[in-house]
Protein backbone atom coordinates (compact mmCIF):
# COMPACT_ATOMS: atom_id res chain seq x y z
CA UNK A 1 0.00 0.00 0.00
CA UNK A 2 1.31 3.30 -0.81
CA UNK A 3 0.10 6.72 1.06
CA UNK A 4 0.83 9.59 -1.21
CA UNK A 5 1.19 12.26 0.98
CA UNK A 6 -0.02 16.27 0.39
CA UNK A 7 2.62 18.13 -1.49
CA UNK A 8 4.89 20.06 0.74
CA UNK A 9 4.62 18.26 3.62
CA UNK A 10 7.16 18.88 6.63
CA UNK A 11 8.62 16.20 7.85
CA UNK A 12 9.57 17.95 10.95
CA UNK A 13 5.93 18.96 11.60
CA UNK A 14 3.66 17.74 14.63
CA UNK A 15 1.12 16.27 11.94
CA UNK A 16 3.83 14.53 10.03
CA UNK A 17 5.26 12.98 13.58
CA UNK A 18 1.82 12.03 14.03
CA UNK A 19 1.67 9.93 11.12
CA UNK A 20 4.31 7.87 11.46
CA UNK A 21 3.58 7.47 15.57
CA UNK A 22 0.41 5.78 14.09
CA UNK A 23 2.44 3.96 11.64
CA UNK A 24 4.91 2.53 13.94
CA UNK A 25 1.86 1.13 15.80
CA UNK A 26 0.70 -1.03 12.88
CA UNK A 27 1.22 -4.74 14.26
CA UNK A 28 3.71 -6.56 10.96
CA UNK A 29 3.93 -3.60 9.09
CA UNK A 30 6.83 -1.57 8.16
CA UNK A 31 6.70 1.86 6.62
CA UNK A 32 9.70 3.13 4.35
CA UNK A 33 9.29 6.89 3.46
CA UNK A 34 10.29 8.17 -0.03
CA UNK A 35 10.75 11.00 -1.37
CA UNK A 36 10.32 12.08 -4.80
CA UNK A 37 12.38 15.52 -6.05
CA UNK A 38 10.71 17.25 -8.91
CA UNK A 39 11.29 20.22 -10.51
CA UNK A 40 8.93 22.38 -8.74
CA UNK A 41 8.12 20.27 -5.45
CA UNK A 42 9.07 17.37 -3.43
CA UNK A 43 6.62 14.75 -2.97
CA UNK A 44 6.75 12.56 -0.50
CA UNK A 45 5.37 8.81 -0.51
CA UNK A 46 5.25 5.93 2.52
CA UNK A 47 5.21 2.73 1.35
CA UNK A 48 3.92 0.28 3.27
CA UNK A 49 4.85 -3.13 3.24
CA UNK A 50 3.74 -6.35 5.41
CA UNK A 51 0.47 -7.61 6.07
CA UNK A 52 -1.49 -4.78 4.41
CA UNK A 53 -4.58 -6.45 3.69
CA UNK A 54 -6.14 -6.06 6.83
CA UNK A 55 -5.68 -2.03 6.17
CA UNK A 56 -8.85 -0.02 5.09
CA UNK A 57 -8.07 2.73 2.15
CA UNK A 58 -10.82 4.90 4.29
CA UNK A 59 -8.78 4.96 7.51
CA UNK A 60 -6.17 5.46 5.88
CA UNK A 61 -6.71 8.17 4.07
CA UNK A 62 -7.94 9.80 7.05
CA UNK A 63 -4.72 9.99 8.59
CA UNK A 64 -2.49 13.47 8.96
CA UNK A 65 -0.86 14.52 5.73
CA UNK A 66 -1.99 11.54 3.40
CA UNK A 67 -3.53 13.18 0.16
CA UNK A 68 -4.51 9.42 -1.49
CA UNK A 69 -4.01 6.00 -0.64
CA UNK A 70 -3.17 3.31 -3.72
CA UNK A 71 -3.48 -0.71 -2.96
CA UNK A 72 -0.70 -1.93 -4.79
CA UNK A 73 -0.64 -5.25 -6.26
CA UNK A 74 2.26 -7.78 -4.98
CA UNK A 75 3.96 -7.07 -8.61
CA UNK A 76 6.03 -4.07 -9.71
CA UNK A 77 5.40 -2.13 -6.66
CA UNK A 78 7.07 1.12 -7.26
CA UNK A 79 6.76 0.76 -10.90
CA UNK A 80 3.68 -1.16 -11.85
CA UNK A 81 0.78 0.59 -13.23
CA UNK A 82 -2.20 -0.42 -10.19
CA UNK A 83 -5.81 -0.56 -10.19
CA UNK A 84 -6.76 3.43 -9.40
CA UNK A 85 -3.26 4.47 -9.67
CA UNK A 86 -2.79 7.47 -11.15
CA UNK A 87 0.31 8.73 -10.14
CA UNK A 88 2.82 10.18 -12.84
CA UNK A 89 4.15 8.35 -15.96
CA UNK A 90 6.73 11.03 -16.85
CA UNK A 91 9.65 12.09 -15.05
CA UNK A 92 12.08 14.95 -15.95
CA UNK A 93 16.22 15.14 -16.32
CA UNK A 94 18.10 17.75 -17.27
CA UNK A 95 15.70 20.03 -18.78
CA UNK A 96 13.94 16.72 -21.42
CA UNK A 97 10.50 15.31 -20.61
CA UNK A 98 10.20 11.21 -20.44
CA UNK A 99 7.22 9.83 -20.27
CA UNK A 100 4.22 7.88 -21.84
CA UNK A 101 2.86 10.24 -23.93
CA UNK A 102 6.14 11.76 -25.82
CA UNK A 103 9.02 10.37 -27.79
CA UNK A 104 12.50 11.17 -27.97
CA UNK A 105 15.20 10.00 -30.19
CA UNK A 106 18.71 8.91 -29.14
CA UNK A 107 20.69 8.77 -32.23
CA UNK A 108 24.48 8.16 -32.07
CA UNK A 109 27.96 6.03 -31.89
CA UNK A 110 27.20 2.74 -30.78
CA UNK A 111 30.59 2.98 -28.86
CA UNK A 112 32.94 6.34 -29.01
CA UNK A 113 35.81 5.96 -31.11
CA UNK A 114 37.57 9.47 -32.14
CA UNK A 115 36.46 12.93 -30.80
CA UNK A 116 36.15 14.15 -34.66
CA UNK A 117 33.38 11.63 -35.31
CA UNK A 118 31.71 12.36 -32.12
CA UNK A 119 31.71 15.87 -33.29
CA UNK A 120 30.36 15.27 -36.71
CA UNK A 121 27.72 13.23 -34.61
CA UNK A 122 26.40 15.60 -32.16
CA UNK A 123 26.84 18.96 -34.69
CA UNK A 124 24.22 16.73 -36.61
CA UNK A 125 21.86 16.52 -33.79
CA UNK A 126 22.15 20.08 -32.79
CA UNK A 127 21.35 21.19 -36.51
CA UNK A 128 17.97 19.04 -35.81
CA UNK A 129 17.11 20.39 -32.45
CA UNK A 130 17.58 17.44 -30.82
CA UNK A 131 19.17 17.29 -27.58
CA UNK A 132 19.52 13.70 -26.61
CA UNK A 133 21.87 11.22 -28.40
CA UNK A 134 24.15 7.87 -27.55
CA UNK A 135 27.33 6.96 -26.73
CA UNK A 136 29.11 4.31 -25.74
CA UNK A 137 32.16 4.08 -23.56
CA UNK A 138 31.69 0.95 -21.78
CA UNK A 139 31.34 -1.74 -24.36
CA UNK A 140 30.31 -5.51 -22.95
CA UNK A 141 31.67 -7.51 -26.10
CA UNK A 142 31.29 -10.69 -26.51
CA UNK A 143 34.50 -11.91 -27.76
CA UNK A 144 37.22 -10.94 -24.84
CA UNK A 145 39.67 -9.59 -27.53
CA UNK A 146 37.27 -6.96 -29.45
CA UNK A 147 37.93 -3.53 -28.58
CA UNK A 148 36.19 -2.89 -25.16
CA UNK A 149 35.50 0.95 -25.32
CA UNK A 150 37.47 3.75 -24.57
CA UNK A 151 36.38 4.07 -20.92
CA UNK A 152 37.04 6.57 -18.57
CA UNK A 153 39.47 8.39 -21.04
CA UNK A 154 37.10 9.24 -23.93
CA UNK A 155 34.25 11.12 -21.19
CA UNK A 156 35.84 14.54 -20.75
CA UNK A 157 35.60 14.85 -24.56
CA UNK A 158 32.78 13.49 -24.96
CA UNK A 159 31.12 15.79 -22.42
CA UNK A 160 32.51 19.23 -23.24
CA UNK A 161 31.09 18.31 -26.91
CA UNK A 162 28.35 17.46 -25.73
CA UNK A 163 28.49 21.25 -23.98
CA UNK A 164 29.27 22.78 -27.29
CA UNK A 165 26.41 21.53 -29.31
CA UNK A 166 23.71 21.44 -26.64
CA UNK A 167 23.17 17.81 -26.36
CA UNK A 168 21.23 17.66 -22.41
CA UNK A 169 21.32 13.67 -22.35
CA UNK A 170 23.68 11.03 -23.44
CA UNK A 171 22.70 7.15 -23.06
CA UNK A 172 25.95 5.69 -22.01
CA UNK A 173 25.44 1.44 -20.77
CA UNK A 174 27.69 1.35 -17.48
CA UNK A 175 29.03 -2.25 -16.54
CA UNK A 176 30.16 -1.79 -13.29
CA UNK A 177 29.67 0.19 -10.41
CA UNK A 178 33.28 2.35 -10.51
CA UNK A 179 31.70 3.46 -13.98
CA UNK A 180 29.31 5.88 -11.98
CA UNK A 181 31.93 7.01 -10.21
CA UNK A 182 34.05 8.11 -13.18
CA UNK A 183 31.04 9.51 -15.05
CA UNK A 184 30.84 11.63 -12.42
CA UNK A 185 34.09 12.70 -11.52
CA UNK A 186 34.36 13.55 -15.62
CA UNK A 187 31.07 15.66 -15.59
CA UNK A 188 32.48 17.15 -12.21
CA UNK A 189 35.83 17.64 -14.29
CA UNK A 190 34.56 19.43 -17.11
CA UNK A 191 31.88 21.14 -15.35
CA UNK A 192 28.50 19.32 -15.97
CA UNK A 193 28.38 20.16 -19.51
CA UNK A 194 25.38 17.36 -19.76
CA UNK A 195 23.74 15.11 -18.43
CA UNK A 196 23.63 11.06 -18.66
CA UNK A 197 21.44 8.33 -18.57
CA UNK A 198 22.77 5.18 -17.36
CA UNK A 199 22.55 2.17 -19.47
CA UNK A 200 21.88 -1.46 -18.04
CA UNK A 201 22.30 -3.90 -20.97
CA UNK A 202 21.21 -7.29 -21.79
CA UNK A 203 23.67 -8.56 -20.56
CA UNK A 204 23.31 -7.54 -17.02
CA UNK A 205 19.92 -7.21 -16.90
CA UNK A 206 19.83 -9.31 -14.25
CA UNK A 207 23.14 -8.13 -12.41
CA UNK A 208 21.46 -7.58 -9.31
CA UNK A 209 24.65 -5.95 -7.60
CA UNK A 210 25.06 -3.62 -10.54
CA UNK A 211 21.14 -2.92 -10.14
CA UNK A 212 20.87 -2.22 -6.34
CA UNK A 213 24.28 0.33 -7.03
CA UNK A 214 22.80 2.03 -9.77
CA UNK A 215 18.80 2.19 -7.77
CA UNK A 216 20.91 3.90 -4.74
CA UNK A 217 22.09 6.45 -7.80
CA UNK A 218 20.83 9.75 -6.62
CA UNK A 219 21.48 11.64 -9.70
CA UNK A 220 20.88 9.82 -13.40
CA UNK A 221 18.16 8.81 -14.76
CA UNK A 222 18.69 4.86 -16.57
CA UNK A 223 17.76 3.24 -19.45
CA UNK A 224 16.88 -0.67 -18.49
CA UNK A 225 17.40 -3.14 -21.21
CA UNK A 226 15.36 -6.16 -21.37
CA UNK A 227 17.28 -9.21 -20.92
CA UNK A 228 17.61 -10.96 -24.51
CA UNK A 229 17.18 -14.32 -22.80
CA UNK A 230 14.58 -14.32 -20.05
CA UNK A 231 10.90 -13.37 -19.92
CA UNK A 232 9.13 -10.02 -19.71
CA UNK A 233 8.43 -10.40 -16.22
CA UNK A 234 11.99 -10.96 -15.25
CA UNK A 235 13.37 -7.94 -17.06
CA UNK A 236 10.03 -5.82 -15.74
CA UNK A 237 11.46 -6.84 -11.81
CA UNK A 238 15.07 -5.91 -13.07
CA UNK A 239 13.44 -2.58 -12.75
CA UNK A 240 11.92 -3.19 -9.87
CA UNK A 241 15.09 -3.40 -8.52
CA UNK A 242 16.41 0.20 -9.72
CA UNK A 243 13.11 1.54 -8.28
CA UNK A 244 13.31 -0.13 -5.07
CA UNK A 245 16.35 1.27 -3.92
CA UNK A 246 14.98 4.52 -4.79
CA UNK A 247 15.73 5.15 -8.56
CA UNK A 248 12.44 5.34 -10.14
CA UNK A 249 13.45 7.26 -13.18
CA UNK A 250 13.80 3.97 -14.94
CA UNK A 251 12.82 3.86 -19.28
CA UNK A 252 11.78 0.08 -20.04
CA UNK A 253 13.82 -0.82 -23.25
CA UNK A 254 13.23 -3.20 -25.94
CA UNK A 255 15.83 -4.91 -27.89
CA UNK A 256 14.67 -8.10 -29.04
CA UNK A 257 15.09 -11.60 -28.30
CA UNK A 258 18.10 -14.33 -28.98
CA UNK A 259 16.43 -16.66 -31.30
CA UNK A 260 18.22 -19.36 -33.59
CA UNK A 261 21.61 -18.51 -35.68
CA UNK A 262 20.51 -17.91 -38.76
CA UNK A 263 17.44 -15.98 -38.60
CA UNK A 264 16.93 -12.97 -40.70
CA UNK A 265 17.66 -10.22 -37.70
CA UNK A 266 20.51 -10.30 -34.89
CA UNK A 267 17.67 -10.57 -32.70
CA UNK A 268 13.88 -11.45 -32.97
CA UNK A 269 12.35 -7.68 -32.86
CA UNK A 270 10.16 -7.81 -30.19
CA UNK A 271 8.36 -4.56 -30.02
CA UNK A 272 4.90 -5.57 -30.13
CA UNK A 273 5.65 -5.46 -26.45
CA UNK A 274 5.42 -1.60 -26.20
CA UNK A 275 1.60 -1.47 -25.52
CA UNK A 276 1.88 -4.28 -22.77
CA UNK A 277 4.81 -2.66 -20.94
CA UNK A 278 2.80 0.76 -20.76
CA UNK A 279 0.08 -0.96 -19.73
CA UNK A 280 2.08 -3.02 -17.09
CA UNK A 281 4.05 0.01 -15.59
CA UNK A 282 4.21 3.35 -15.77
CA UNK A 283 7.71 3.69 -17.44
CA UNK A 284 8.36 5.29 -20.68
CA UNK A 285 8.96 2.49 -22.94
CA UNK A 286 12.09 2.63 -25.37
CA UNK A 287 13.15 0.54 -28.69
CA UNK A 288 16.61 -0.20 -29.84
CA UNK A 289 16.18 -1.29 -33.68
CA UNK A 290 19.51 -1.30 -34.25
CA UNK A 291 20.58 -4.06 -31.93
CA UNK A 292 17.33 -6.06 -32.36
CA UNK A 293 18.04 -5.83 -36.14
CA UNK A 294 22.00 -5.69 -36.21
CA UNK A 295 21.92 -5.45 -40.22
CA UNK A 296 21.15 -3.12 -43.45
CA UNK A 297 19.23 -5.10 -45.10
CA UNK A 298 16.02 -3.73 -46.72
CA UNK A 299 13.05 -4.61 -48.42
CA UNK A 300 12.01 -4.69 -51.99
CA UNK A 301 10.45 -1.76 -51.92
CA UNK A 302 13.77 -0.36 -50.88
CA UNK A 303 13.30 0.74 -47.23
CA UNK A 304 15.97 -0.91 -44.63
CA UNK A 305 14.21 -3.40 -41.78
CA UNK A 306 15.80 -0.58 -39.12
CA UNK A 307 13.74 2.07 -40.37
CA UNK A 308 10.21 -0.70 -40.85
CA UNK A 309 10.88 -1.58 -37.18
CA UNK A 310 11.33 1.65 -35.66
CA UNK A 311 8.09 2.71 -37.71
CA UNK A 312 6.29 -0.75 -36.17
CA UNK A 313 7.77 0.61 -32.69
CA UNK A 314 6.07 4.22 -32.89
CA UNK A 315 3.47 3.39 -34.17
CA UNK A 316 2.73 1.42 -31.37
CA UNK A 317 3.68 3.95 -29.03
CA UNK A 318 7.24 3.73 -28.09
CA UNK A 319 8.93 7.04 -26.32
CA UNK A 320 12.31 7.02 -27.19
CA UNK A 321 14.27 5.58 -30.14
CA UNK A 322 18.05 4.66 -29.52
CA UNK A 323 19.99 3.84 -32.75
CA UNK A 324 22.66 3.68 -34.32
CA UNK A 325 24.31 5.85 -36.81
CA UNK A 326 28.46 6.48 -37.40
CA UNK A 327 29.47 9.03 -40.18
CA UNK A 328 31.90 6.03 -41.31
CA UNK A 329 30.48 3.51 -40.52
CA UNK A 330 33.45 1.34 -41.97
CA UNK A 331 35.49 2.89 -40.03
CA UNK A 332 33.88 2.38 -36.83
CA UNK A 333 35.28 -0.13 -33.97
CA UNK A 334 32.08 -1.92 -32.95
CA UNK A 335 28.78 -2.68 -35.05
CA UNK A 336 29.41 -0.27 -38.36
CA UNK A 337 27.19 -2.83 -40.22
CA UNK A 338 24.17 -1.74 -38.43
CA UNK A 339 24.62 1.82 -38.51
CA UNK A 340 22.67 4.09 -40.07
CA UNK A 341 24.52 6.67 -42.22
CA UNK A 342 24.60 10.79 -41.55
CA UNK A 343 23.09 11.38 -45.39
CA UNK A 344 20.22 8.94 -43.89
CA UNK A 345 19.50 10.85 -40.54
CA UNK A 346 16.74 13.21 -42.23
CA UNK A 347 15.09 10.59 -43.94
CA UNK A 348 14.87 8.67 -40.58
CA UNK A 349 13.12 11.47 -38.66
CA UNK A 350 10.80 12.13 -41.60
CA UNK A 351 9.82 8.53 -41.46
CA UNK A 352 9.66 8.76 -37.54
CA UNK A 353 7.47 11.41 -37.81
CA UNK A 354 4.99 9.94 -40.06
CA UNK A 355 4.72 6.55 -37.60
CA UNK A 356 4.30 9.10 -34.90
CA UNK A 357 1.53 11.05 -36.43
CA UNK A 358 0.05 7.47 -37.54
CA UNK A 359 0.13 6.68 -33.49
CA UNK A 360 -1.44 10.26 -32.76
CA UNK A 361 -4.53 9.45 -34.92
CA UNK A 362 -4.91 6.08 -33.81
CA UNK A 363 -5.28 7.84 -30.59
CA UNK A 364 -7.62 9.79 -31.24
CA UNK A 365 -9.89 7.07 -33.10
CA UNK A 366 -9.45 4.43 -30.38
CA UNK A 367 -10.79 7.39 -28.06
CA UNK A 368 -13.48 8.67 -30.23
CA UNK A 369 -14.54 4.70 -30.20
CA UNK A 370 -14.62 4.64 -26.75
CA UNK A 371 -16.70 7.54 -26.29
CA UNK A 372 -19.12 6.45 -29.05
CA UNK A 373 -19.36 3.05 -26.96
CA UNK A 374 -19.90 4.75 -23.69
CA UNK A 375 -22.82 7.11 -24.76
CA UNK A 376 -24.80 4.54 -26.67
CA UNK A 377 -24.43 2.29 -23.46
C1 LIG B 1 24.10 -1.03 -26.86
O1 LIG B 1 23.02 -0.38 -26.84
O2 LIG B 1 25.19 -0.55 -27.16
C2 LIG B 1 24.06 -2.46 -26.52
C3 LIG B 1 25.16 -3.17 -26.36
O3 LIG B 1 22.82 -2.92 -26.41
P1 LIG B 1 22.30 -4.31 -25.80
O4 LIG B 1 22.68 -4.31 -24.36
O5 LIG B 1 20.82 -4.24 -26.02
O6 LIG B 1 22.95 -5.41 -26.62
MN1 LIG C 1 26.25 -1.96 -30.38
Amino acid sequence: MILILRAGTDKNSDDFRELMEHLSQLQKIQARVHDEVGIQQTLTEIYLVGDTATLQIEDMESLPCVERVVRVSEEYRVLGRHHDDDRPTYFEYNGVCFGQNNLNIFAGLCAVDTPQHVEIMMKALQERGLPCTRMGAYKPRTNPYSFQGHGKSCLPYVFELAGKYDIKVIAMEVTHDSHVREIHEALEQTGHPTGVMLQIGTRNTQNFELLKAVGREPEFPVLLKRGFGITLEESINAAEYLASEGNRRVVFGLRGMKTNMGDPHRNFVDFSHVPVIKRLTRMPVCIDPSHSVGTRDASPEGILDVFHVTAQGVVAGANMVLVDFHPFPSKALVDGPQALHMDELDYFLEDIRIAREAYEKRVTLAQTHLKARASAA
